[in-house]
């Protein structure tokens, strides 16, 4: 029970230090993407890759229709003409444009002081973590969260979800959620704990590249870039850098505004770990 109410109010503490506190980022790592918008062509591999990697229960047409969707990413689509949809051909000449949308890994996250139990907090890298068994399934945190990307688990999916011989694809790294869990995107923490006690056997630092998110590994555009941005040398580091994207602000303040890098409702200063580098086309749609 103590570390219940411990961990609730240093979520509280993180939650509403500034940047300019001492301790406010005084994590190990500090995990990030950037996505480039220009590349993505809204092919929804990535969004497949982590249903597999990350045991993501398919849910059937009529509870997706119901939104009862458990996919953890999903590529939004936008339209420059309101008339225009999905069935037109030419839709993506004529201005359809997609972003892969999944947790954003806020630094000040919302969701995280809302939980009465402290089942969702900021961990070591950066990452807003959730623990299954504390969850009581309140869904506080998917009302808070502006992004929506928490995903409720209504019913026991586990069960018929994959089907023998299915279930034999199942990753033997991460759990099955059962009814009553919340759930969401984890940077694929799975593979970064794998990728730090590899490091750890081999007595050294964690590289940049060693850790490779399913979503990242599968995009055949190369449009996700991951990685640390406590290491200057990353190459996530380097494109928050090269776009003038920076952690701590609700407003960057870019000496060139012809960059693309920016992060999704900044205003809310919900110092997310993602960044997106806009479309640019070169005709007027
Ligand atoms: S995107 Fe939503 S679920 Fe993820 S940390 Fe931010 S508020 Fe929480
Ligand atoms: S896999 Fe890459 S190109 Fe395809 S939707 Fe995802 S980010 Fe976009």
């Amino acid at each position: 029970m103590s570390s219940l109410f411990g961990n609730f109010f240093a979520n509280w503490d993180r939650y509403r230090k500034s940047i300019e506190d001492p301790g406010y980022r005084d994590y190990e790592n500090m995990w990030a993407m950037a996505i480039d918008l220009g590349s993505c062509i809204g092919c929804n591999a990535c969004s497949t890759a982590c249903y597999a990697e990350n045991n993501l229960a398919t849910v059937g047409e009529d509870r997706f229709l119901a939104r009862q969707s458990m996919g953890w990413m999903r590529v939004e689509r936008y339209w420059d003409e309101p008339s225009l949809g999905a069935s037109d051909p030419d839709s993506q000449e004529r201005g359809g444009s997609f972003l892969p949308m999944m947790c954003q890994q806020c630094n000040a996250a919302p969701c995280e002081p809302v939980c009465p139990v402290g089942a969702t907090y900021n961990n070591e890298g950066g990452l807003n973590a959730q623990i299954y068994n504390r969850c009581i399934g309140s869904r506080y945190c998917a009302n808070n969260c502006p992004y929506r990307v928490r995903y409720f688990n209504f019913y026991s999916y586990d069960k018929d979800a994959w089907p023998a011989p299915l279930n034999r694809q199942l990753n033997p790294d991460i759990s099955v959620r059962d009814k009553g869990v919340m759930e969401k995107c984890t940077f694929c923490i799975q593979r970064i704990r794998a990728a730090k006690d590899d490091a750890a056997r081999e007595g050294r630092a964690l590289r940049d590249g060693d850790v490779t998110t399913a979503c990242q590994q599968t995009c055949p555009t190369q449009a996700i870039v991951f990685g640390d941005l406590q290491d200057p040398e990353s190459r996530v580091r380097k494109a928050w850098d090269a776009h003038q994207v920076r952690l701590g602000t609700t407003e960057q303040k870019k000496t060139n505004p012809a960059l693309r890098g920016y992060r999704v409702f900044e205003e809310l200063n919900t110092e997310s770990c993602v960044i997106y580098l806009e479309r640019v086309r070169d005709t007027d749609v």
